[in-house]
């Protein structure tokens, strides 16, 4: 599959996606970042954001929680520590989990801030997903 990129999506609870691909965007620490098949190889951190796959004029979004993206000409591997296809994500579940974090904050003299703006952070990028808030 000479013009494809096979995309291996890892994370501790399991495989969340192995397909061949057209094209991938993903939101590394540096900024947003495109690969194409033969793509120079490198390794970059991934902030918590998504993953725009696109694959025979189809677009998928993917949410990716921080972990690592290694590019080689032909592959991607994202090792996250968590990640849903669109379809997969629970909206309430989100929304439950953005609710009980903007509650800690409230909670000024006790908050680990950087943990509750992680929480609102995964819970806001996965609810754009899952409703289609995101276009590309
Ligand atoms: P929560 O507080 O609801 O657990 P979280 O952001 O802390 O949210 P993670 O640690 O990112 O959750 O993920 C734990 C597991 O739960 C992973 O397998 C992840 O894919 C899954 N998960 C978390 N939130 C959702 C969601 N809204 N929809 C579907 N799966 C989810």
């Amino acid at each position: 599959m000479d013009n494809k990129i096979r995309l291996d999506i890892v994370t501790p609870h399991g495989l969340v996606l192995s397909e061949d691909v057209d094209e991938i965007t993903a939101t590394g620490s540096e900024g947003e970042f495109g690969v194409l098949p033969g793509h120079v190889p490198f390794i970059t951190t991934l902030k918590i954001g998504m993953l725009i796959v696109k694959k025979d004029n189809k677009t998928d979004f993917v949410f990716v929680n921080s972990g690592y993206a290694e590019v080689t000409s032909g592959k991607v591997i994202i090792l996250a520590d968590s990640a849903e296809r669109a379809g997969d994500i629970d909206v309430e579940r989100a929304k439950a989990a953005m609710k009980r974090a903007e509650e800690r904050l409230q909670q000024a003299d006790r908050v680990d801030f950087g943990r509750a703006t992680a929480a609102i952070e995964r819970a806001t990028i996965r609810i754009q997903i899952a409703e289609k808030k995101v276009t590309r």
